[in-house]
C-alpha cells in the first residue's frame, strides 16, 4: 500500500482536520511506532505540507492547542518546534550548510575513485544489503518520498555505523527523494545521528528497538551496535540573526518560492500587490538533481500557491525560471517582496537572481530562530512563552 501526501493547501487542511483529534495523548503514545504503510495514524504525515508552509507551523500548533490544550498536546507541539529549532540553528550557523555541501562534493568524488565504496553504496541504494528493515525503508523512500521519523533515525544510523557509508551521501539521498526535503531538518538530523551535533553522542540503531517499534515487521541482523566514538569537530558559534528592514509600503510585486507557500498570512493586510511570480528550483537541492516524484511535488505546491496568491491579491501570478525573474521585475517596476528563504538551496538561488529583494520574515521565525543558540532542551523551555506571545490559532480557511 502506498502512502499519499498533501501537495496543496486544501489537502493539507483536510489532513490537519483528520489528524487533529490524535494530536494529544494518541500522538504521545504512538508516535515512535512505525507499523508500516496504511497503519501510521499516530503521526500526522503532514511534513510534505508543513515544509512548504502549505499550512504554517502556527496553524498546526494552533489546531493542537485548540483541540487538546497545551498539556495534552505538549509532545506534538514540541515536535513541531523541533522544526523551528533546526531552522534557527542553521540560520545562525550558515557555515554548516556550506561545509555539508563541500563535504558532499568530496564524498561524491570518492565514490567515483574508490571501487569498494562504490559497490557498498550501490548495494545500499539498490536495497540489497540483506538487512531487512533497511532494504524495505530504501524501497519506501524511493517509491513514496517519505519515511517515518523513527525509520529515518534507524536508517541514518545503519547507513553510517553498519554500512560505514559517508553521512553526507545519505543526507543527499534523502534530499533527492523526500517530498519534505529540508536543508535544516535533514542536514542537522543526519549530523545528530552521526554524533556531530551533540558531540560524541551518536544515535545507535538497535535490532531489539527496531523489532519492538515496528511491531515485529523486521528482524534486522548484523547491526553495528557498539560503534567507535565519532570525531568531535569544534562547535561552530552562532552568529546573530541578520535583521530585516521594514517592508515597502506598496504597491509591491510578490516573489513566492518553495519555502513559504501561504501568501495569505505573509503580508501585512492592505499591502497592494501588483504582480506575483513563483520560483521553484527543486533540482538545486543536490548536485545530482532530484527524484521525479519530489520534483513533481514541488511544482504541485508551487501551482497551488500561485493560484491562491493570485486570488488573494487579485493580481496576475506566473511561475518563472530563475533567468526570467530579473526581466519580470524590470517589466513591472515594483519593489519585489519575498518570504524569507532560510539557509538552503532556495536562498542560494534567490541570491543569484541579481534582483534587489525585500524580505518578509514571519513573527514565528523572528521569535524562535534567535533562541537556537544551544541544545534543543534550552530552546524547548521557551515554548510556553512563545505560545503566549505568538497566540497560534487553527486555520481560518
Ligand atoms: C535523518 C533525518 C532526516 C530528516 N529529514 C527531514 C527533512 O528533510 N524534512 C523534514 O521536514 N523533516 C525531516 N526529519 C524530521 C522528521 O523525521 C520528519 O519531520 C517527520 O518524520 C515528519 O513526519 P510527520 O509529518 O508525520 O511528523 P509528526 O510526528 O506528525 O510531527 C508534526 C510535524 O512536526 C515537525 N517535526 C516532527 N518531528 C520533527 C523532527 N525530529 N525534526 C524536525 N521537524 C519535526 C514536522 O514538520 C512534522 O510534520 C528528519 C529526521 C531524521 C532523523
Amino acid at each position: 500500500m502506498m502512502e499519499h501526501f498533501p501537495a496543496d493547501r486544501a489537502a493539507a487542511l483536510l489532513r490537519l482536520e483528520t489528524f487533529g483529534p490524535r494530536m494529544g495523548p494518541d500522538y504521545a503514545r504512538g508516535r515512535n511506532s512505525d507499523l508500516g504503510p496504511g497503519r501510521r495514524q499516530d503521526v500526522s504525515r503532514l511534513s510534505p505540507a508543513i515544509r512548504h508552509r502549505l499550512v504554517t507551523e502556527a496553524e498546526v500548533v494552533g489546531t493542537a492547542l485548540h483541540l487538546h490544550g497545551p498539556e495534552r498536546a505538549q509532545k506534538f507541539i514540541e515536535e513541531v518546534f523541533w522544526r523551528s529549532y533546526w531552522k534557527g540553528f542553521l540560520e545562525l550557523r550558515p557555515a554548516l550548510w556550506d561545509s555539508y555541501r563541500s563535504g558532499l562534493a568530496q564524498d561524491l568524488a570518492r565514490l567515483e575513485a574508490e571501487p569498494a565504496l562504490q559497490a557498498a553504496h550501490a548495494r545500499a541504494v539498490a536495497g540489497a544489503t540483506g538487512i531487512d528493515a533497511f532494504d524495505a525503508w530504501m524501497r519506501e523512500l524511493q517509491e513514496s518520498g517519505w519515511l517515518h521519523n523513527h525509520a529515518r533515525m534507524w536508517f541514518a544510523s545503519i547507513w553510517i555505523f553498519t554500512l560505514r557509508l559517508p553521512w553526507t551521501l545519505g543526507a543527499d539521498l534523502f534530499l533527492r527523494h523526500l517530498l519534505d526535503a529540508d536543508a535544516a531538518s535533514n542536514t542537522l538530523s543526519w549530523r545528530w545521528v552521526a554524533g556531530l551535533h551533540t558531540a560524541g553522542k551518536p544515535y545507535v540503531a538497535r535490532a531489539e528497538n527496531i523489532r519492538r517499534f515496528t511491531d515485529g515487521r523486521f528482524d534486522p541482523v548484523g547491526l553495528e551496535e557498539d560503534p567507535p566514538p565519532p570525531p568531535a569537530p569544534p562547535p561552530i558559534p552562532p552568529q546573530p540573526l541578520v535583521p530585516v528592514p521594514p517592508l515597502p509600503e506598496g504597491p509591491v510585486a510578490l516573489l513566492l518560492h518553495e519555502d513559504d507557500m501561504h501568501p495569505e498570512s505573509l503580508l501585512p493586510p492592505g499591502l497592494a500587490v501588483g504582480a506575483i511570480a513563483g520560483l521553484a528550483v527543486p533540482r538545486a537541492r543536490s548536485p545530482l538533481g532530484c527524484a521525479p516524484m519530489a520534483e513533481r511535488h514541488a511544482w504541485q505546491v508551487m501551482a497551488d500557491g500561485l493560484e491562491r496568491a493570485g486570488r488573494h491579491c487579485n493580481a496576475p501570478a506566473v511561475a518563472l525560471a530563475p533567468e526570467a525573474v530579473a526581466g519580470w521585475a524590470l517589466d513591472h517596476g515594483l519593489p519585489v517582496v519575498t518570504p524569507q528563504a532560510p539557509v538552503g538551496w532556495t536562498a542560494t538561488a534567490l541570491r543569484e537572481l541579481g534582483v534587489p529583494l525585500h524580505v518578509a520574515r514571519r513573527d514565528w521565525d523572528a521569535a524562535c530562530w534567535p533562541a537556537a543558540t544551544k541544545g534543543y532542551f534550552a530552546f524547548r523551555e521557551r515554548i510556553p512563552a512563545w505560545l503566549r506571545e505568538l497566540a497560534p490559532s487553527p486555520p481560518s480557511a
